[in-house]
């Protein structure tokens, strides 16, 4: 929040929807009447709104937003022109309110996320928060393996240097110079949540229950979600590649001191004839091949940090 005068932020409610016939009648109600209880309680402005965003869903969705928006002035709508993936749906919606509201919360049509921290979440915007993340208090829903998975993805999303917050997924609320900032992420393999953390500004975390969805199907299926995770590492870690030089340093270390032990054991041991001629050309190659790939990894990880033209830097204040 950057005015020093308060003023009562227009928020925007941002909801991707994939398929969601069967839950959106539910969320609609529950959303608008929190909004409504917002703007009574003077937390939000009374030109606060919900934006569904369709991601080119099959079913009646799109139907259902656009009557929804017709009854309901809190409730606003976006099309896309086909399934572009939750990531997709959700900057989209992000992208068409960055200048419309103060801040935006983005939320699951599920409801999975408890909806009650919304009003936290405002409190925090209006004490000068730029982000509040939504954090999960516990998995009790989950089934095991999809906690341990989870888990085990957030370790190693460390250990590779890639900075996430620890059980956020997208429910969070972003003040507008955040998505300003945003908007300079030109990256086309979409991972958000890694992405806030590198924006900055002063963040902070509410905690909430994670509930089971209460109608319709996960759209994240097993294949999806291993699919986003490798996403998120490949996005935002060059790691692995720096892993590909060490091991290409290591196997030529080993093959230049083997070549020499081959050496050694045709002069002075007596070798079988042939052997040093055949042992010798198979450490030295394959040493040069893994340490060059490793070279080349160098450079393409450069090349990959150079073609995603990230921000330099953000300023979050100059004083004249
Ligand atoms: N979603 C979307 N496009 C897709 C898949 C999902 O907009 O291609 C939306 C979906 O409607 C829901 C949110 O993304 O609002 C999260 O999906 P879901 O609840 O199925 O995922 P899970 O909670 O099971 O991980
Ligand atoms: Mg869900």
């Amino acid at each position: 929040m950057a005015d020093s005068v308060q003023k009562t932020p227009r928020l925007a409610i941002v909801v991707p929807c994939y398929n969601e016939e069967e839950v959106l009648p539910v969320t609609k109600d529950t959303l608008t009447n929190l909004v409504s209880d917002l703007i009574k309680k003077k937390k939000v402005s009374d030109d606060s709104f919900v934006a569904f965003v369709d991601d080119g869903s099959r079913d009646i969705t799109w139907k259902l937003i656009e009557q929804f928006s017709k009854e309901n002035a809190l409730i606003k709508g976006v099309k896309l022109s086909r399934n572009f993936g939750h990531q997709g749906a959700l900057l989209a919606g992000l992208n068409t309110f960055t200048n419309s509201a103060d801040c935006v919360v983005s939320i699951d049509a599920d409801l999975q996320d408890d909806v009650k921290v919304i009003e936290d979440m405002v409190d925090k915007y209006n004490e000068g928060f730029d982000i509040v993340y939504g954090v999960r208090n516990q998995r009790k829903t989950d089934t095991f393996f999809k906690r341990t998975t989870a888990l085990g993805f957030y370790k190693l999303m460390k250990w590779l240097g890639v900075e996430i917050i620890y059980n956020h997924a997208d429910y969070r609320l972003t003040s507008s110079r955040v998505l300003q900032q945003l908007n300079n992420y030109n990256e086309v393999n979409l991972f958000l949540r890694g992405i806030f953390p590198l924006i900055g500004y002063p963040s902070t975390q509410v905690y909430y229950d994670r509930l089971e969805r209460f109608a319709g199907e996960s759209k994240y299926p097993l294949k999806k979600m291993l699919a986003f995770a490798f996403d998120g590492i490949s996005s935002f870690s060059v790691k692995p590649l720096r892993m590909v030089s060490i091991i290409g340093f290591l196997v030529f270390f080993v093959s230049v001191i083997m070549a020499i032990y081959s050496l050694i054991s045709y002069f002075y041991l007596g070798t079988v004839p042939g052997w040093t001629s055949i042992t010798l050309p198979i450490y030295f190659i394959s040493g040069i091949q893994i340490l060059c790939i490793g070279i080349i990894g160098e450079y393409l990880g450069k090349v990959y940090k150079e073609v995603k033209a990230r921000p330099r830097f953000v300023i979050e204040t100059v004083l004249q």
